[in-house]
């Protein structure tokens, strides 16, 4: 049964030159109770003002939430059993750490020593026991994200909404924090919808990725499935470096299909195309294989000329180009060497 149910919902704002936007045009999502999902899109794409619908700050034009089977728009936010976990951490800066997250429990009464109980239990859930009695500012960023975290998980919500909680931190940071707020979220049982414009960041961490564009959703799956079989143009684009080609289908079986890509032969394994037809191919960067121009090889393939191999690491980047002028980037390991432009 479906925990977290958004129909047909709908929110445009007017623009300051007399105009208007539409935040979200027609959004329909189910989700798990259990379910770590993102929201990945492009600033702008109405992300936030989905939280936010959901957390009680911005109301729907039209359109109906359910969660757990009640509506949530008539709801108050503070009564709604969702918390919010913003990209600016807003802790409060003249209140201790364990003022900060006892907050919740002191607005409802709970008594002092279950509130104690509960606040050490909250931090030491995020890796931070022992700092109830130090100042937000004596804090690092992290740390003050891992405040916030516990802050928001202490009245024990049914969801948490997370509006890039990572996004100010640096990169060795932030990926420890991707992989410590995934844990969290098993450990906690509760639904997490996370936001974030990072794709990389939506791939580690999800269950399942809603991928928006303009207000609408372009496609929801799994990471595997947004990576390997993205529904659009928009999405193959946003998520992962990609090569596309057009190209002409010249047979296809119901294995698979022979693709022209102008000099150059590949074979799909689509089989819902049709011979004649006109189509764009993705081919991801890590999926070529290198092979010598010198090397004896099929008619099958693409040949192109390394224009400049970056290290990266693990990687080397070549950037390639073909002879009709397509510009072709690859992944290849490093140990492969001895590679120079012009070849
Ligand atoms: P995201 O979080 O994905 O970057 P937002 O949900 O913040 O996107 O914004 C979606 C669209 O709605 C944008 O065009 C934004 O300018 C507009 N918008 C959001 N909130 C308001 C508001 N309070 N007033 C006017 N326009 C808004
Ligand atoms: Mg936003």
């Amino acid at each position: 049964p479906d925990f977290l149910k958004i129909k047909n919902a709908f929110r445009h704002f007017a623009t300051p030159e007399g105009g208007s936007v539409r935040a979200l045009d027609g959004i329909n999502l189910n989700v798990a109770s259990n379910e770590f999902i993102t929201l990945l899109g492009p600033s702008g794409c109405g992300k936030t003002t989905l939280l936010n619908i959901i957390a009680g700050f911005e109301r729907l034009d039209s359109g109906s939430i359910l969660l757990g089977g009640s509506s949530l728009l008539e709801l108050p936010a503070h009564q709604r059993p969702v918390n919010t976990v913003f990209q600016s951490y807003a802790l409060f800066p003249h209140l201790n750490i364990g003022d900060n997250v006892g907050y919740g429990l002191d607005v409802a009464g709970v008594a002092k020593k279950e509130r104690n109980r509960r606040v050490s239990e909250a931090l030491e859930m995020v890796g931070l026991s022992g700092v109830e009695k130090r100042r937000p500012s004596q804090l690092s960023g992290g740390q003050q994200q891992r405040v916030a975290l516990a802050r928001a998980i202490i009245n024990r919500p049914k969801m948490l909404l997370l509006d890039e909680p990572l996004s100010a931190l640096d990169r060795n940071l932030r990926s420890k924090m991707q992989i410590e707020l995934k844990n969290l979220q098993s450990e906690l049982g509760i639904c997490f919808l996370f936001v974030t414009h990072d794709q990389e960041e939506a791939l580690t961490m999800s269950d399942r990725i809603v991928v928006l564009n303009g207000g609408k959703i372009e496609q929801l799956g799994t990471p595997d499935e947004i990576y390997h079989r993205p529904a659009s143009r928009f999405v193959t684009e946003f998520i992962g470096e990609s090569n596309i080609f057009s190209g002409r289908v010249l047979e296809s079986t119901p294995e698979f299909s022979r693709v022209d890509l102008g000099g150059a032969e590949v074979i799909c394994n689509n089989p819902t195309l049709s011979a004649g037809e006109q189509v764009s191919l993705l081919i991801r960067p890590e999926h070529f294989h290198l092979k010598a121009a010198d090397e004896p090889s099929s008619s099958r393939g693409l040949t192109a000329v390394l224009e400049q191999s970056v290290f990266i690491g693990r990687d080397h980047q070549l950037h390639c180009r073909m002879g009709n002028g397509q510009e072709v980037s690859a992944l290849i390991r490093s140990s492969f060497k001895a590679l120079q432009a012009g070849q």
